[in-house]
């Protein structure tokens, strides 16, 4: 079950880590804002003037080429922020980050952040912790680039999604599913295909309905598991049950 709404409790579930009183000091220097389908919140190489903690939606993390050939090489969700290297006095995204899929969020100016997270407190903690944690997903993603097969991968691709969207429908071109993929445009509805024969989903006019969630876990690679059991180790159960 996932949570559903907006309320003093965070919904991000990185917030949710915080001790209850650590959050309420916080909350007054976070702002409630929309994320928009394709908004750039940073570009790469461009200084970082706000990080955003997710409570609903996707972003990605993107490389670009000299040639400005680009490819995903993350995603962060409400399981995580976007503007990590701030917190280590890094004024500048490595990455373009973009918004696949729209959501909500809780923004913060990186100066504060800074400031915050330089302080030796649980914010400072947590944020350290995160940072293991997120090299970990990027590190799994890679190995499970070289080793899985694209329908695992899709699976888990699918899973990472549903987590950290509202309910069990979300918006997925093929086109942006092959980027993710690294496979060709014509081949997502190969890949595709038996997952919705087996009745795992649903893919219609451009959006995904998640239709068996347990079934999904059993096809996707144990990239998705191992990724989200890190995180509970390292960063200890939210306060949200997710
Ligand atoms: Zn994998």
């Amino acid at each position: 079950v996932k949570p559903q709404s907006f309320s003093a409790s965070p919904n991000n579930m990185l917030l949710a880590r915080l001790p209850q009183q650590e959050y309420q000091r916080l909350l007054p220097l976070l702002r409630h804002v929309t994320l928009e389908f394709k908004h750039v919140l940073n570009e790469p190489h461009s200084s970082i003037e706000q990080v955003h903690f997710p409570i609903w939606g996707v972003v990605s993390a993107v490389t670009v080429m000299q040639d400005g050939d680009s490819i995903e090489v993350a995603t962060i969700g409400n399981e995580g922020m976007v503007g990590l290297p701030a917190l280590f006095g890094d004024e500048e995204s490595p990455n373009r980050m973009v918004v696949q899929v729209d959501g909500e969020a809780m923004r913060m100016d990186a100066s504060v952040f800074r400031a915050e997270a330089s302080k030796d407190g649980p914010l400072r903690r947590l944020m350290a912790r995160y940072h293991t944690a997120f090299h970990c997903q990027v590190s799994q993603a890679v190995a499970c680039n070289g080793l899985h097969t694209v329908q695992r991968r899709c699976c888990r691709w699918v899973l990472m999604t549903h987590d950290r969207v509202q309910g069990d429908e979300f918006p997925l071109t093929h086109e942006f599913l092959s980027h993710m993929l690294g496979v060709r445009r014509v081949s997502v509805t190969e890949v595709l295909k038996p997952l919705q024969d087996a009745g795992l989903l649903s893919n219609r006019r451009g959006r995904v309905t998640v239709l068996d969630r347990a079934g999904l876990e059993n096809a996707a690679c144990e990239c998705y598991r191992t990724v989200r059991n890190e995180f509970d180790r390292l960063l200890g159960e939210p306060s949200l049950k997710d």
